[in-house]
């Protein structure tokens, strides 16, 4: 044996291969994914109703002859029937890796590293783990008590230097709706990109008018998030994708995608459910008529939401109902009902709720009336 591989002594490895950003971060908590089907699962906004059959119809038409070959590299089939549903040019929107991966694209595209992204918080706690994977600072502005956006947003974003600003609207986990007039004015009056994040906006009751994608024509730094994982029931599906200047949205598409960043199966159903929209905007209606009640009915044990516009409401528990808000969290979990709780400085007496089916809220509230008395 030569004296090289007699050594005992371990080898001089480093302590870590990672970047010193990549080690020095936290990663992103999913909320909880429980396997029973017997969970009522309000905990992380999953629209409650499958998506519709003629959707689900199109893996059946998938065959091995189309998963040989490599997919449309931009999935343009989709891009064109987004198009037509938002009334945009095909060269407006990217295909996504669902609405996560186009976060990482807007990063990686718009905002240098050592840079800083702004964020109006409380929100999506994805933000600062993208950003601390780029390498890239967050500012965090917090929003006013009422959740809506502070006069000076703009001024605090400016003087923080940051490339990138992100709104979600309707916001998580708040539920609160800016209106396309304040988003207008944040747009021109921030140096970089706005990203406004829609995951949640198919719940927008129509009647409010809102419509933001009016923007991108006259504004070349705004970018809107959609989602197909909540409004369209296929949050297992991962796809999303962008809507914004063509500009804007080029460097994303030529440059800093994936080769193929949207695989064949998943483009098929993305289409199929754009395709079928009237299918999902009943589920919209179902959700917007039961977030109603359940705002009431919270209201009657003197639990107290925000006004959402979203899949999900914000309850503020009395500390004196069924122990406060943890408490509350976890006596629902051990009875096989999952909301979200965030222990989280503004959020420590809240509970975030997923409107679900009618029978799952029925159960919540039922559950709530025995824990009341
Ligand atoms: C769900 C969600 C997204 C995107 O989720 P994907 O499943 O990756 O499309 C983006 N922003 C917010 C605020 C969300 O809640």
């Amino acid at each position: 044996m030569s004296s090289a591989q007699a050594s005992d002594q371990p080898p001089d490895y480093p302590m870590t291969y990672e970047r010193e950003n990549i080690a020095n971060m936290h990663g992103y908590i999913p909320g909880e994914q429980p396997d029973s089907p017997d969970i009522i699962k309000l905990n992380t906004n999953e629209n409650p109703y499958s998506a519709p059959d003629p959707v689900i119809e199109t893996l059946r038409h998938i065959t091995g002859e189309m998963l040989r070959k490599y997919p449309p590299p931009t999935a343009n089939d989709f891009r064109q029937v987004a198009a037509q549903t938002h009334e945009v040019a095909s060269d407006n929107i990217i295909p996504t890796n669902a609405g996560d991966e186009l976060l990482r694209l807007a990063i990686t595209t718009f905002v240098e590293p050592g840079a800083t992204i702004a964020v109006a918080e409380p929100s999506y706690s994805l933000y600062p783990v993208l950003a601390a994977a780029h390498g890239a600072g967050v500012l965090e502005i917090q929003r006013n008590d009422d959740w809506s956006l502070p006069r000076n947003l703009a001024q605090q974003i400016s003087d923080g230097g940051a490339q990138l600003t992100l709104i979600v609207n309707p916001n998580a986990p708040t539920g609160t709706l800016t209106s396309v007039a304040d988003l207008k004015e944040l747009a021109e009056a921030i140096p970089g990109v706005l990203l406004i994040d829609e995951a949640y906006v198919d719940f927008v009751d129509p009647d409010q008018g809102y419509d933001a994608i009016q923007l991108i024509g006259d504004h070349p730094n705004v970018l809107i998030l959609r989602t197909l994982s909540k409004g369209y029931s296929l949050a297992g599906l991962r796809f999303g994708y962008g809507i914004g200047h063509a500009d804007l949205i080029s460097p994303m598409l030529t440059k800093t995608r994936d080769s193929y960043n949207t695989d064949l199966v998943s483009q098929k159903i993305a289409t199929a459910a754009l395709t079928h929209r009237p299918f999902a905007q009943k589920t919209w209606e179902a959700v917007r008529q039961e977030r109603d009640r359940m705002v009431r009915e919270l209201h009657a044990f003197g639990i107290l939401t925000t006004d959402s516009h979203a899949n999900f409401v914000l309850a503020t528990i009395p500390g004196d109902f069924a122990g406060g808000a943890a408490n509350l969290y976890q006596t629902l979990k051990q009875r096989g009902i999952f909301v979200r709780y965030f222990d989280l400085d503004r959020l420590g007496d809240k509970l975030r709720i997923t409107i679900g089916t009618p029978d799952q809220n029925t159960a919540l509230l039922n559950a709530l009336k025995e824990l009341a008395t």
